[in-house]
């Protein structure tokens, strides 16, 4: 398939109908760009399509759609499972509990949020934090795989059993794959545990942090703690 069949099939199962697409003049030098009427960037298109998406039944429960945060050029993305209550009603993953852990994690790698992007394998909070079911991470494994594809980051982490196993579509078992290099996309993954599962389990915590450190490695950030 040619990468614009592709690009189309994409954004048709992202639910677009139709493409303004502007008329261009064959030879005509390109009009100048308006100033403050840049095109939004191809993440931020997404998110408005993500904004309104409803192909699963988590549209039905949730406050608001959790997109993603961070640098869209970020070196290192993390994925995580699903929202919770707090991303559900903040809009922004990994701002709870476990997400405070998350973010001491970010800066334990002598990073910051805003230097990474966050995401989840699904957009929408299950009720009762529920395991998210086969469907619905079928239904939304097309918007994280597309924040990927976009964002084109060095490294992945991905964080948890869902997270690891919808984004690559295979039965890893978080145990075993943990610690050591997959491969996505053309992109390394560095599969680790969920942090909710760390504060039930503070013993597990050195092993994500061996993980973290090999991330580090991978990234030309000194990984002997400051
Ligand atoms: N757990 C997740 O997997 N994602 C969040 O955004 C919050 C908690
Ligand atoms: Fe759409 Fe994903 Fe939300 Fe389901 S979880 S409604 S597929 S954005």
């Amino acid at each position: 398939m040619t990468d614009l069949a592709r690009e189309l099939e994409l954004l048709r199962e992202f639910g677009y109908t139709h493409l303004d697409i502007p008329s261009v003049a064959v030879g005509a030098a390109p009009a100048a760009e308006p100033r403050g009427t840049a095109a939004p960037s191809l993440l931020d298109e997404l998110r408005a399509v993500v904004t309104a998406c409803e192909k699963c039944r988590l549209a039905k429960t949730r406050t608001q759609v959790v997109y993603g945060v961070g640098n869209p050029n970020a070196d290192l993305m993390f994925i995580g499972e699903a929202p919770g209550r707090d991303e559900d009603l903040q809009g922004e993953p990994f701002v709870g509990r476990a997400g405070q852990l998350l973010t001491d994690i970010i800066k334990a790698m002598k990073l910051t949020r805003d230097d990474v992007y966050i995401a989840n394998v699904i957009k929408c909070r299950p009720p009762e934090n529920r395991n998210p079911e086969p469907d619905e991470l079928d239904a939304c494994r097309p918007y994280i795989r597309r924040q990927v594809e976009l964002i084109q980051p060095k490294v992945i982490v991905t964080l948890g059993r869902f997270a690891l196993q919808s984004l690559t579509e295979r039965g890893y078992a978080i145990s075993s794959a943990r610690g050591q290099w997959l491969e996505y996309n053309g992109v390394k993954v560095m599969p680790t545990y969920h942090p909710a599962y760390l504060l039930r389990n503070p013993a597990a915590k050195k092993e994500v942090w061996a993980d973290m450190k090999k991330v580090m490695t991978e990234l030309g950030i000194d990984a002997t703690p400051r």
